[in-house]
């Protein structure tokens, strides 16, 4: 079955990692879109090559990608996946497959721990929201969840035509019309009401022809009519993969808007010396202790650093000994190490479009719950 984002075991995988530092995990992600026969071979080569120095650490690899090729070898593509996740160990006894029904690079990384940012990334990308369809006798609510239609409910009411026929007054038929549509809208507002709030659906949007979306709006109570991001005046019987897309899009635009007031906010806070760290080393601490609202990473920024392998301690530059404990350190991507320990702390990530100034502060930074 395809996973649901929201039930990746992301937090489990963020805990995980090599006490002696070795580089033990595989974390393989495969794009099944546009599938490459030879990409897994090529980068286990490669890897093979530098692993050769140290015996043990290869035959690892060895047992770890022949439970990954084994499971490669039988597993069949699913309806709409368009992607697979392993994350393996055989030291460790891990091996944890995600069929992903969202689009992913092909990649391979050997590390200390599972290699989570891609995933990271995947969950803030496709975030569950709420899809109302609607005309004014018919509703579709739908759940959206990574990409895909999670829940959906249909209501149909029969509403007198616009044409009244027999004996009735024009303005007595024109009040009970009105009045059955109010009617039909209140019954669709109960049951927004109660699957959004089942399944903590924070952004909502609109779709549907005529004006039923704006009487709707009306009709809702204050928490659900702020979490409205659009109102989209489309076909009712348009194709309901055709509607997600264009919600979809709502919804990314309302994330990078989020995201672009965020980094000002961050500017903001660095100018007056008030709620915000930067760089590597300070906003690792902040979220190891939960100092930090929100994490904002650069999007595909790499920053090379050191992890103490007794310690914990990270930081940027190229050291021999810890400063702190004088362990031993190992090479690790300072970026990846801090949305790991932001997994692990449960605070929010954010990724940021290629930003100069995140990037000229180290890639990474955030906001503060207080001043520390
Ligand atoms: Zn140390």
């Amino acid at each position: 079955m395809l996973v649901d984002l929201k039930d990746m075991e992301i937090k489990k995988l963020s805990e995980i990692y090599d006490i002696e530092s070795r580089d033990s995990f595989v974390s393989l992600y495969i794009n099944m879109e546009q599938t490459n026969e030879r990409f897994v071979d090529k980068r286990k080569k490669a890897c093979r090559a530098v692993l050769k120095e140290n015996r043990d650490w290869m035959e690892n690899f060895d047992k770890t990608m022949q439970m990954i090729e084994k499971f490669l070898g039988v597993n069949d593509k699913e309806e709409g996946q368009k992607g697979l996740a392993i994350f393996a160990s055989n030291e460790h006894d891990l091996f944890i497959t995600y069929k992903l029904g969202v689009p992913v690079e092909d990649l391979m990384v050997v590390d200390t721990s599972p290699y989570i940012r891609p995933l990271a990334r995947m969950i803030e990308d496709y975030e569950t929201f709420g899809l109302v369809v609607l005309d004014n006798h018919r509703a579709r609510i739908i759940v959206v969840s990574s990409g895909k239609i999670d829940d959906i409910t249909k209501i149909a009411r029969d509403i007198m035509k616009k044409h009244k026929k027999g004996g009735m007054s024009q303005g007595r038929f024109q009040r009970m019309r009105v009045g059955a549509i109010e009617h039909f809208l209140k019954e669709v507002t109960e049951e927004m009401v109660k699957i959004f709030s089942k399944e903590n659906i924070a952004k909502i949007v609109i779709v549907g022809p005529g004006n039923a979306k704006i009487l709707l709006k009306d009709f809702l109570p204050n928490e659900l009519k702020n979490e409205i991001l659009d109102l989209i005046d489309v076909d009712f019987d348009e194709a309901d993969g055709y509607l997600i897309s264009m919600a979809e899009e709502a919804v990314q635009k309302d994330e990078k808007d989020t995201v672009s007031k965020n980094v000002i906010r961050l500017k903001e806070e660095i100018l007056k010396h008030g709620l915000a760290v930067y760089g590597l080393k300070d906003t690792i601490d902040a979220v190891k202790n939960g100092y930090m609202e929100l994490l904002l990473v650069s999007k595909g920024y790499k920053q090379e650093g050191w992890k103490c392998e007794k310690c914990q301690l990270v930081d940027s530059d190229i050291i021999d000994k810890c400063p702190n404990c004088n362990g031993n350190v190992t090479q690790v991507d300072g970026i990846e190490e801090s949305i790991e320990f932001a997994q692990r702390t449960g605070t929010k990530i954010e990724f940021v479009d290629n930003n100069p100034i995140l990037q000229e502060l180290g890639g990474v930074g955030g906001l503060l719950r207080f001043k520390i």
